[in-house]
């Protein structure tokens, strides 16, 4: 096949149901064709309109004239010594973001990003250091869960809880970007994730990890329902307004304030807090003793990341005994609070640590400057 060609074809692979169905509209196909195609594009992950055998091969060939069923190309693939696999995917105007594997005993989590580089500039943090390219569309945020499944072997979907054994169980909206910031494009994408008879991937097995973009975050909670993870990392404002600049504009009072009020959140589905392990900036007792303080009457848990180097970081990790003495208030005051093992460090996939080379466009030119070392 012509790739050219195929590039100009409109990729069906991460659209909706609404836009399928539209599809099949457009070329005059009965609407029970889109329904067809969904089971074939998202339950059995076909890549080939060939194979799709319960559709007459005349039309079959009429779908492969119109349309593709393309995939994220994947630029690199890196694989760590603790089986974490990291991907730099690049999409079709030249934009790279990278999404990450990470296999556990019980369970294998896909991080996944929202935007190619972010607006916020938290300062432990390696994507934070690159200005934000662009929102990624829903399609290219269902691309990225879709090409991890490819690699894994993993088609057809089941349903969540029914392959306990799978790779892919769990996604987390933890990659590059903030995802409430690229709202309408995250809540579709995770629409089509979640659809029980496509990728089948269960609303309580997806936590969306914000900075905290309080206005947003009910929205979040009453139209997807997913778990919710706040990147806190200081209990003053002082200091977060340092490590989370988004602190100025929402401080922590208001901010868990909405964590409070977040729809579904119960003991049974708790908050995650995110708070990254830094020597010597906050990593005191008397900082633990105040998270402990600050999160009485949220329904939460805590985990704590040890800081995560990349080239140029302005940080340390804190020292073993600090966090040890941290999660150990917390558990003491009835809080889960595991210290998070880094995963993925040798291949710059750990947490905070991804970053593409991609740079924002001079007014209308693509993006083509080299990759940063
Ligand atoms: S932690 Fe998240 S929100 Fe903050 S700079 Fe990094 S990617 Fe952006």
């Amino acid at each position: 096949m012509n790739i050219d060609i195929d590039h100009q074809k409109q990729n069906l692979a991460g659209v909706s149901r609404a836009e399928l169905a539209a599809a099949m509209t457009e070329i005059g196909a009965e609407p029970f064709r889109a329904r067809q195609l969904w089971h074939w594009i998202y339950h059995r992950g076909s890549t080939d309109f060939a194979v799709m055998t319960n559709l007459a091969k005349p039309f079959r060939e009429r779908l492969a004239e119109q349309f593709a069923l393309r995939r994220p190309e994947v630029a690199t693939a890196l694989t760590s010594r603790d089986g974490t696999r990291k991907w730099l995917l690049r999409f079709a105007d030249g934009n790279e973001a990278e999404t990450v594997h990470i296999p556990e005993e019980d369970r294998g989590t896909l991080c996944v990003s929202s935007q190619v580089g972010c607006t916020l500039t938290c300062r432990f943090c390696h994507t934070g250091t690159q200005r934000l390219v662009r929102n990624l569309t829903a399609a290219e945020i269902v691309g990225q869960v879709m090409l991890a499944r490819d690699a894994l072997g993993e088609w057809p979907s089941t349903p969540s809880g029914a392959g306990e054994d799978r790779l892919l169980t769990n996604i987390v909206l933890m990659g590059m970007g903030e995802p409430l910031y690229n709202f309408d494009n995250v809540a579709a994408a995770m629409k089509i994730v979640m659809d029980p008879e496509g990728l089948a991937i269960s609303r309580r097995k997806i936590t969306l990890s914000t900075a905290g973009v309080v206005p947003m975050i009910e929205r979040c909670g009453r139209e997807l329902g997913v778990n919710l993870a706040i990147s806190l990392h200081a209990v003053s404002d002082e200091l977060r307004d340092v490590l989370v600049p988004l602190n100025k504009k929402y401080p922590i009072a208001e901010l868990l304030a909405a964590c409070g009020a977040y729809p579904g959140s119960s003991n049974a589905r708790r908050i995650t807090f995110e708070y990254v392990m830094l020597k010597g900036v906050n990593d005191t007792p008397a900082e633990a003793r105040e998270l402990v303080r600050l999160l009485r009457g949220i329904p939460a848990k805590v985990n704590l990341i040890p800081f995560n180097p990349w080239p140029g970081a302005p940080y340390e990790c804190s020292r073993a005994e600090a966090i040890a003495a941290f999660s150990d208030i917390l558990f003491a005051a009835g809080y889960s609070a595991p210290v998070r093992t880094p995963r993925g460090r040798d291949i710059l996939a750990a947490c905070g640590q991804l970053k593409s080379a991609s740079q924002r466009a001079r007014r209308s030119e693509r993006a083509v400057e080299p990759a940063e070392a």
